[in-house]
């Protein structure tokens, strides 16, 4: 297979504000799906409600646009119907830790082999600025008529302590490293965060590009930086965890980026199932065949879709 820019992106002209920290998102994708080879018809993107709601309407493979913050739960769906397919969560902070906080708890207990890619602004864009749930005390962006009086939530320490088995953060002007981010997240066996930094040029004049190309820093740099569980063991994967716990408190004049933990032990959600459901990985539930009592397999035609398509269509007009 042939795997040029073209085969991942459409050209669909994209909305976004001019210097959004999304086109390094969509970037770093494209070319992490290019590395990997990534079979098109085998993707599926995942979005909520928000700027970043809109990612998947942007690539040639399949996008689901769903509701204000139920993207993980669409995903958690689609990923165990078939668990062949590669699938992807592209979320803002207001649509992940607000509305879908619940959600991004629950996929971490299950580990289900998912990449979460968080469109981290510290604001809701798409509904003029408000502070979202990852904007800091006291801080008044320009939207904002008074500062922001709650404490903001850390997605790096909330995914670690929900479970998640792969946490990384990256940086939206940094397309390349990112691409490295987002490849390792999709190849890891269970449900992997990347948080990434990603300037609202629009709406968040304090973390700009200014803010922090002087802050950025990566973790790799560092050669004592170790976040990998080798052994497994529970003191291992305590002593990593808190390590990464520690770099994730690190938010002021030096930011980290990269990978914070990585724990390739933990059983995937699929795996649990497998175990209590031994035909679930030969005959997942999207190659199962449905019968009714008669034992004749239900099944809606293009025509059936069409007709409900114009019924509604009426319906609408009638309104
Ligand atoms: Fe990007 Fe902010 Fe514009 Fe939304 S409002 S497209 S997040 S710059």
């Amino acid at each position: 297979m042939q795997s040029s820019r073209l085969n991942y992106k459409n050209d669909l002209w994209i909305d976004w504000c001019p210097g959004c920290g999304d086109f390094g998102i969509v970037n770093a994708m494209v070319r992490a799906f290019q590395d990997l080879k990534l079979d098109p018809s085998n993707v599926v993107l995942v979005s909520g409600i928000g700027c970043s709601g809109k990612t998947p309407h942007y690539f040639n493979v399949t996008g689901v646009h769903t509701l204000h913050g139920r993207a993980i739960p669409f995903a958690t769906g689609i990923k165990l119907a078939n668990p062949q397919l590669t699938v992807i969560v592209n979320g803002g902070d207001g649509d992940l830790l607000g509305i879908g906080a619940g959600h991004f708890v629950a996929v971490g207990r299950r580990n289900i082999d998912i990449t979460v890619i968080l469109h981290d602004n510290q604001v809701y864009g798409l509904t003029k600025g408000q502070a979202s749930p990852t904007l800091p005390r006291d801080l008044k962006t320009k939207a904002l008529a008074k500062p922001n009086i709650q404490d903001a939530i850390n997605p790096i320490a909330l995914a670690i302590a929900s479970g998640f088995t792969f946490v990384a953060r990256g940086y939206a002007y940094w397309p390349e490293h990112l691409k490295e981010l987002i490849k390792m997240a999709i190849e890891h066996k269970g449900t992997a965060l990347v948080d990434v930094l990603q300037p609202c040029v629009t709406y968040n004049d304090i973390f700009v590009v200014d803010y922090y190309k002087d802050r950025v820093y990566k973790l790799e740099n560092d050669p004592n930086w170790d976040p990998v569980v080798k052994e497994n063991s529970k003191d291992e994967v305590q002593e990593k965890q808190a390590k990464a716990l520690e770099k994730a408190r690190e938010w002021g004049d030096r930011i980290p980026v990269g990978v914070f933990y990585r724990n390739p032990h933990v059983e995937t959600f699929e795996e649990r199932i497998a175990k209590f459901n031994p035909l679930y990985e030969q005959v997942p539930p999207v190659m199962q065949k449905i019968v009714g009592e008669d034992g004749v397999s239900p099944s809606i035609t293009r025509d059936d879709f069409r007709r409900i398509f114009e019924a509604s269509l009426v319906k609408v007009e009638k309104l």
